[in-house]
């Protein structure tokens, strides 16, 4: 994979999980990386840390402002902080679907309003979107999330026909089960964590859960020149699960 050398990069939801892997191996790589999030208080150097609520339009344009003028712009976008539901139709009433739908669909709308004058300053733009296999796959009790998740990928197909002529590339990735803190709270909850965990794993076509780190290799793909002529796709990270 070539390097992020002298790229700028923004990530939310970066203190943790998919995020958190992703604003780490960016700089690795050589990127310059700010990270914005509700509770940016565990980012260490050499990641820079901001603190955002991607529903409060106000805070992302002002985390944006302050990220971009400390990194000196902007080349890269990740749209990664979400959160969960769980349950049917008939499980959720209207708040909870406004207030998921808030987060992990209008807060990607909302960062990228925000980035995008600065992206368009750029040579080498992208947003990377994280959308779920919940998408497309049909899971059982996740209406509310998948409904966002499906919103999130056609959201990133038509921001992709958007700004493909301005140079801005646009594409998602799709992971299955990431062993991150978000799972690891919903198996706290279960009766027997344990058993819950095997039982999960049980259901992987590779016997394991995605890790966060083979989550951020895709983005990072997705955010780098090596895919340069690539916008408007998704990219499943997911042990096959989407292959049953
Ligand atoms: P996580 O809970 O470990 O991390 C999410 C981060 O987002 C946290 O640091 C949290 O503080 C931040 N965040 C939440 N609400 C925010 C807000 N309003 N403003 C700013 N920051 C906010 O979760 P994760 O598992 O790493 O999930 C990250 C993304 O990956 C989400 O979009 C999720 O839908 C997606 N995803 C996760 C899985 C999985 O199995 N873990 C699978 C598919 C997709």
């Amino acid at each position: 994979m070539s390097d992020f050398d002298g790229l700028k990069a923004l990530v939310t939801g970066g203190a943790s999980g998919i995020g958190r892997a992703t604003a780490e191996l960016l700089a690795a790589r050589g990127a310059r990386v700010a990270v914005l999030d509700l509770d940016p208080s565990s980012v260490d150097k050499p990641l820079l840390a901001f603190r955002a609520d991607v529903t409060d339009d106000a805070s992302v344009r002002e985390a944006v402002a302050a990220a971009t003028a400390e990194l000196g712009g902007l080349d890269v976008l990740i749209n990664n902080a979400g959160i969960g539901a769980q349950g049917t139709v008939e499980d959720n009433d209207d708040a909870e679907w406004h207030r998921v739908y808030d987060v992990n669909v209008v807060g990607m709308v909302r960062m990228s309003r925000a980035a995008l004058p600065h992206l368009r300053e750029s040579s080498h733009a992208t947003i990377v979107n994280t959308c779920s296999i919940a998408a497309t796959a049909g899971l059982p009790q996740r209406a509310l999330y998948s409904a966002t998740k499906g919103a999130v990928y056609s959201l990133t197909l038509a921001m992709a026909a958007d700004h493909v002529r301005e140079g801005i590339r646009v594409n998602c990735v799709n992971p299955g089960t990431v062993d991150t803190p978000w799972v690891g709270r919903l198996l706290d909850s279960a009766a027997d964590p344990a058993a819950e965990r095997a039982a999960l794993e049980a259901r992987q076509p590779t016997g394991r859960l995605v890790s966060a780190d083979e989550v951020a290799g895709a983005v990072a793909y997705l955010a780098s020149p090596l895919s340069g002529a690539t916008t408007g796709t998704s990219l499943a990270v997911d042990g096959g699960m989407q292959g049953l």
